[in-house]
């Protein structure tokens, strides 16, 4: 039958875990992944920092890792710690949207549809060829007239 612990019990087996686990001599955990799995943890742990609150010292130890993991990954700082170096940035982010072209959902990295190819609008999906019901044109930051902001309109003429 399971056991039901109370507050206390649960108490005095924390302390005793915590007791051993940060002892000096505690015995360190060894373990080796495949490179996707490191991956795979990079990015869910940084988007564990996004969290507003996250802020105490177990994000610094887990920050502390992932920024090392990273490191032993790409010692020389070429593409791919550049590219998990990007999980940190949350601006760096690829966006999904629904193409208003073709009608897929896709991911954009570089200003176009990567199905039907066209230039498309990063926050509505409208291409070349499928513009706004309301009719919209491109501003310089490659987002429509549609999405973009008043002055940015204005900017535009
Ligand atoms: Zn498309
Ligand atoms: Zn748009
Ligand atoms: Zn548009």
């Amino acid at each position: 039958m399971k056991k039901i612990l109370t507050f206390d019990e649960k108490m005095r087996i924390a302390d005793l875990a915590a007791t051993k686990l940060f002892a000096p001599d505690a015995r360190p955990v060894i373990f080796e992944m495949d490179s996707t799995a490191a991956v795979a943890l990079i990015g869910q742990l940084q988007l564990a920092f996004r969290h507003p609150e996250n802020t105490g010292r177990t994000r610094e130890i887990t920050e502390n890792f992932v920024r090392n993991l990273i490191e032993q990954m790409d010692p020389d700082h070429g593409d791919v710690y550049e590219f998990l170096m990007m999980g940190f940035n949350p601006e760096m982010d690829a966006v999904s949207v629904l193409c208003k072209n073709c009608r897929q959902f896709v991911t954009i990295a570089d200003g176009h549809c990567p199905n039907c190819m066209e230039s498309i609008c990063p926050r509505c999906g409208c291409t070349d060829s499928a513009a706004c019901s309301e009719g919209c044109f491109w501003l310089p930051d490659g987002i429509c007239s549609s999405c973009g902001s008043v002055d940015l309109v204005e900017q535009a003429g």
